[in-house]
């Protein structure tokens, strides 16, 4: 990949080991500066996705008698090329997405953890097991599903993908991807990095809206849907599963809950940093963030004089592409729109409504799709900004009386996905203990609270089964066992 600059990039579909060109192009805008064009798009058919699975399927046969060996070689070579074009693939993400730049290179970081660590352990994942004991001889075998189809979201287009792609093609599956229009064109530009390394047919990229996406979860020939994004989505994508019945994996929406006990120490300026930092990560539109807060009414007043603190001293909103930048522009207009409705529901509400950090360009911060990042004091428990997941730069600060209160807030939700309890390490240990999550986090949030090689994902209505660590790697196969009894009748015969 050359080096970026602003020049608008154009991205095409890969299928059967080939660029595939297509007729019609959309334009990704600069969230940051929306009269700029990030790139071009390529607006696939329902007919391009047809095509990109039955290369899938014809690759199929031959990929999944591949030896591991040769996959991991593949694999590393592909990792390699993103390593190399690291630097100009972060630029290029933080320009379509509007994320800044610290924040795009540590989702590069964090996709290229990802995929090292399925390359390292696939040989041991998906190893042929032989149990022999007195009861007899079993082969356990992991044996690759089928075609994949792998479907992404906006806010996090690589790490969504690759985690994905790795464990999929490694256990000897074939895939075709299809990342959201929002946040196009980095993904490509990885997705064909790695796909030029595998025999065609073995990973496929198309491009284009539900309509493309329901073909993905609805054609016969595919056997496994991967997919990340929205509830709602996810609940369209399970019924089209259920036709054929293939295997689901799905991260799904989540309004997590975060947890300040009394024993916070509100006067660690490190601590309260990471709080502030991870609310507004990616300006709020990560699933595993903080979406509702819940201090102890003893530390109450002051934890907020302090959040407001370190808010005003890190959150510099603004250009993207600047290094001391940490709060871009929200990704798309549609999100702009529907975080302003619940501030302005809870402005009526009567709620109070701070505006936080620095804005050191007006006349830039007018350009884009910016807002301020604000929180939300004295809202009721039930409220829309409480209840709903926001997906941007904003978030709720509540009060909470005991430890079993705060508990049963915090489950109080269809979701849960990823949780953060703060406090002294053994009490927020045992809080953690009940809450009903995929993940809870102690003393952090978001991604620094990802450990990558232990399982993700969420319970309730957040979604089904898990991604990263041997848990999520196994995700891509189907369990296979050959079973030799020692004693091969049935007992009690009657003779
Ligand atoms: P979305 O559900 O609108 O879209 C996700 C993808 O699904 C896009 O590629 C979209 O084009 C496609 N799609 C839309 N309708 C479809 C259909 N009927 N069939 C098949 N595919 C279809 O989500 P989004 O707005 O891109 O992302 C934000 C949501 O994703 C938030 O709710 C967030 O919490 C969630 N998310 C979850 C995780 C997780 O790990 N659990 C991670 C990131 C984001």
């Amino acid at each position: 990949m050359g080096a970026t600059n602003n020049e608008p990039h154009t991205v095409e579909a890969y299928i059967n080991g080939e660029v595939y060109k297509s007729g019609e192009h959309e334009p990704r805008v600069n969230p940051a500066k929306t009269d700029e064009t990030a790139g071009y798009w390529p607006l696939n058919t329902v007919e391009d996705a047809r095509r990109a699975i039955d290369a899938a399927d014809a690759a199929f046969g031959a990929w999944r008698k591949t030896e591991m060996k040769d996959r991991i070689e593949r694999m590393k070579k592909g990792i390699q090329k993103i390593k190399d074009n690291q630097h100009n693939l972060a630029e290029l993400l933080s320009r379509e997405h509007g994320k800044p730049l610290y924040d795009a290179e540590g989702e590069l970081t964090v996709s290229i953890m990802f995929m090292e660590y399925a390359a390292e352990n696939a040989e041991r994942v998906y190893k042929e097991e032989i149990n022999e004991d007195e009861r007899g001889k079993n082969v356990l075998r992991h044996e690759p599903i089928g075609v994949v189809s792998a479907i992404s979201p906006w806010n996090y287009p690589l790490a969504l993908s690759t985690e994905k792609i790795a464990p999929a093609l490694l256990a000897g599956n074939t895939m075709v991807l299809k990342p959201s229009p929002m946040a196009p064109l980095t993904v490509t530009e990885v997705t064909h990095m790695i796909a030029e390394e595998f025999p065609a047919g073995v990973l496929n990229i198309v491009h284009g809206d539900a309509d493309v996406g329901i073909e993905l979860t609805s054609n016969d020939k595919v056997r496994k849907i991967a997919f990340t994004g929205g509830t709602n989505t996810g609940k369209h994508i399970m019924k089209a599963a259920a036709e054929t019945i293939k295997n689901v994996t799905l991260e799904l929406g989540g309004n997590d809950p975060a947890i300040f006990l009394d024993d916070f120490d509100v006067n660690d300026e490190a601590a309260m940093r990471r709080v502030v930092i991870s609310n507004f990560l990616t300006g709020g539109q990560i699933c595993m963030i903080a979406k509702r807060m819940y201090v102890h009414e003893s530390i109450y007043d002051q934890f907020i004089e302090k959040y407001i603190e370190a808010a005003n001293k890190w959150l510099r909103i603004g250009d993207p592409t600047k290094k001391e930048t940490t709060v871009g522009p929200v990704n798309n207009k549609n999100q702009l729109e529907f975080v302003q409705s619940l501030l302005d529901d809870s402005k009526k509400q009567g709620y109070e409504i701070k505006q936080l950090g620095k804005v050191d360009d007006e006349e830039f911060f007018e350009k884009g799709y910016f807002m301020y990042p604000t929180i939300v004091l004295g809202a009721d428990y039930d409220s829309r900004i409480v209840a709903e997941e926001q997906f941007g730069p904003t978030v709720p600060i509540l009060k909470f009386k005991d430890d079993a209160q705060a508990i049963e807030l915090a489950n109080d939700s269809e979701l849960g996905l990823t949780s953060s309890v703060w406090g002294e390490e053994d009490h927020a240990i045992e809080v953690s203990r009940h809450i009903e999550a995929g993940v809870t986090m102690v003393n952090t949030a978001a991604i620094q609270g990802l450990d990558i090689r232990f399982p993700f994902g969420g319970v309730k209505q957040s979604g089904i089964g898990r991604e990263y660590g041997e848990e999520g790697m196994l995700e891509y196969v189907d369990s296979h066992v050959i079973n030799i009894p020692a004693t091969k009748d049935l007992p009690n015969i009657p003779q």
